[in-house]
């Protein structure tokens, strides 16, 4: 099968902001923009992302997840990055449009119609380092996705990083193309290095995230992960998994963990640990590194809890558990 993300539907959404307006959306083909080489995206990263994803139910119905939360998360991206405001209603349609139309090539589960709305900066104007951008492009892509879980449900071997960070602290919140490309270096080097999956950030001991990803710990009958502040990404997977947790009877425990703490439990059998996020769903850590050690996460496999929450999340997601938090949008 194709790699994640290289398949896309011929058309998308888009609209662009000009004269202090969005433009009614229109459907273009999706293997092109028009661009200016002094584009302010290509000079001063202004640009965001979102990704949500699309479903299809046995009785052939559609549905969009959680968009309202990647739509207000969008909206709070764009505003951190001086783009134009987006309007989200008008967004959301777009993303419902999109989809509608390609409603026939959303995969069956365990795939997905994977949803990927982008906003950047087209002002022509090399001089705006440090000014805003008066015009912008926002577009809707689709990908649709299989489930690369069941390809590889190893458990990831994660390098924790205790000097290094993701992204600069005042960025953390932003879905924001930079920030991937600030923590690209260090993730390679960690590839190369100590052969790891990813790097969990814990700049200074406190853990923080992956370069793509939440991370959250499960102790027994607790789930444990960092409370919200400015310093990483809000996953919409995140605070699904802990309304799932606490619904299953779970103690939802949002607070800072220490790398002294983390490395403490995880030497416990019973527990297990987890990255979470639109693309990775729920995917399991087998191996901590650090300082040159490597740690055991429990029996480092993917353990009982990680794969009820992720069965508790797709079943809901899939139409199989009824959506009693009210988190599908139905699309056809
Ligand atoms: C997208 C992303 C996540 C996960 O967010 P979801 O809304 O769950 O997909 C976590 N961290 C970073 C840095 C991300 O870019």
């Amino acid at each position: 099968m194709a790699a994640f993300g290289t398949v896309f539907m011929p058309k998308m959404a888009l609209t662009t902001f000009e004269n202090n307006q969005w433009s009614p959306a229109a459907t273009v083909a999706a293997d092109s923009i028009q661009l200016h080489p002094g584009a302010h995206v290509l000079h001063y990263s202004s640009t965001c992302f979102e990704g949500l994803k699309a479903f299809r139910h046995s009785d052939g119905s559609v549905h969009v997840f959680r968009m309202d939360q990647n739509v207000k998360r969008f909206a709070q991206s764009s505003r951190f990055l001086s783009l134009p405001a987006i309007d989200e209603s008008q967004v959301s349609q777009m993303i419902l449009d999109i989809v509608a139309q390609y409603a026939a090539d959303v995969p069956e589960p365990p795939g997905s119609m994977y949803i990927r709305p982008t906003h950047i900066g087209t002002e022509g104007a090399i001089g705006k380092a440090a000014a805003p951008t008066a015009t912008s492009m926002l577009y809707v892509l689709l990908s649709p996705v299989g489930d690369y879980f069941t390809a590889g449900a190893k458990a990831l071997r994660i390098l924790l990083d205790e000097t290094g960070m993701r992204c600069a602290p005042h960025m953390g919140m932003i879905k924001s193309g930079g920030n991937y490309a600030s923590a690209l270096g260090p993730i390679l080097r960690a590839k190369a290095e100590v052969q790891a999956d990813q790097i969990l950030f814990c700049p200074g001991g406190d853990v923080q995230e992956t370069g793509a990803a939440n991370f959250l710990l499960i102790d027994g009958n607790e789930i444990i992960t960092k409370g919200l502040d400015s310093s990483f990404l809000h996953g919409v997977t995140r605070s699904t998994i802990l309304t799932l947790a606490a619904d299953l009877g779970m103690t939802v425990s949002e607070r800072n963990i220490t790398v002294d703490e983390l490395l403490e439990r995880a030497a416990k059998p019973s527990v297990e640990a987890a990255l979470s996020g639109t693309a990775a769903v729920l995917t399991p850590i087998g191996t901590f590194i650090h300082n040159g050690k490597e740690h055991k996460v429990g029996t480092g496999e993917a353990g009982p809890t990680t794969q009820k929450l992720r069965q508790a999340l797709n079943d809901i997601q899939w139409g199989k558990a009824p959506d009693t938090h009210g988190w599908l949008t139905q699309v056809v």
